[in-house]
């Protein structure tokens, strides 16, 4: 029989059987390490395995009490180190080893997330390896990594393998269009990507800023202010807007004349306020409607 294994990830299939084959089995084992390629969706899976863990029915349906509070992020017995840390430390593997051995609240058994485990220094993994060789009664612990041989060869033989393979083309354009982008930049984006939808979005959000660049700059040279302030309106973010002001300086910088030249540091220094937590609007406006008015004097 099928799986009922609910995910969101694309592709994944031979991984998601697997997982299905597990929750539906009778011996669920007590770590699982998710690994291959950055950017396929193995943290994404990892989290979608650890709610069907929590899962009434054990398939993740979204509708059960104990899946709508692992949604919502409380449910008491889901523990993760989803951080941005370049290293996690031995001090964050105790905390999480200290609550996986508490009593569950919700009944099963405490469920424990570590994306990237590569980033775990070898004395952490030397803590966490104590406890895989004695894991309190009930407890899963879910690692990801993209380079297993970063992680001591005695955790990942103690860790059931699930294997995550790089996406093909098509299953990547589907997301990037999902995501609601067109389906020409999907498609170029994919192209690229090496079977990473991460990379694709890099990619295509790259692409974008190219396109934004190109259009502002030539806005600022043809004078045209309320085109300028409008582009301006449009950034969302303080990282798109360093990297857009960075892409109009190479523009700039890439034109003859005294004027260009000066513009170019212009905006290479506004990107550096931007990024330095200028108000973001203000920023952008002055800098590029300043150049915009003394481009047309220029010209
Ligand atoms: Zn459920």
């Amino acid at each position: 029989m099928d799986t009922a294994f609910q995910s969101s990830v694309r592709g994944q299939s031979t991984a998601r059987r697997l997982l299905g084959r597990i929750l539906t089995g009778d011996r669920l084992g007590h770590a699982y390490l998710f690994h291959g390629p950055a950017g396929v969706g193995k943290a994404a899976l990892a989290r979608d395995f650890a709610r069907a863990l929590a899962c009434v029915g054990w398939t993740g349906c979204g509708d059960c009490p104990s899946c709508r509070r692992f949604d919502s992020g409380n449910y008491a017995d889901f523990l993760t180190l989803e951080t941005d840390e370049a290293h996690l430390k031995i001090e964050d593997v105790r905390g999480l080893i200290q609550s996986l051995s508490r009593k569950p609240v919700e009944g099963r058994g405490k469920i424990a997330l570590i994306p990237r485990a590569d980033r775990l220094t070898p004395q952490a993994q030397n803590a966490l390896l104590k406890t895989l060789e004695a894991p309190p009664t009930g407890a899963v612990l879910l690692l990801t990594t993209d380079s297993p041989e970063s992680l001591l060869q005695t955790i990942t033989s103690r860790c059931q393998l699930i294997a995550c393979r790089a996406l093909s083309r098509e299953q990547i354009t589907a997301a990037l269009v999902d995501e609601g982008l067109d389906a020409e930049r999907s498609a170029t984006a994919a192209e690229r990507a090496e079977g990473s939808l991460t990379r694709a979005r890099e990619l295509a959000e790259d692409d974008q800023t190219l396109a934004a660049a190109a259009n502002l700059w030539e806005q600022v040279r043809a004078g045209r202010l309320p085109r300028v302030y409008a582009a301006c309106g449009e950034v969302r973010d303080r990282e798109s807007a360093r990297r857009l002001l960075e892409e109009t300086a190479r523009l700039a910088s890439n034109e003859d004349g005294d004027w260009s030249v000066a513009a170019a540091a212009e905006l290479v220094r506004a990107a550096r306020l931007v990024a330095a937590n200028a108000h973001l609007q203000l920023t952008l406006e002055t800098v590029l409607g300043g150049l915009t008015l003394s481009s047309s004097r220029e010209a």
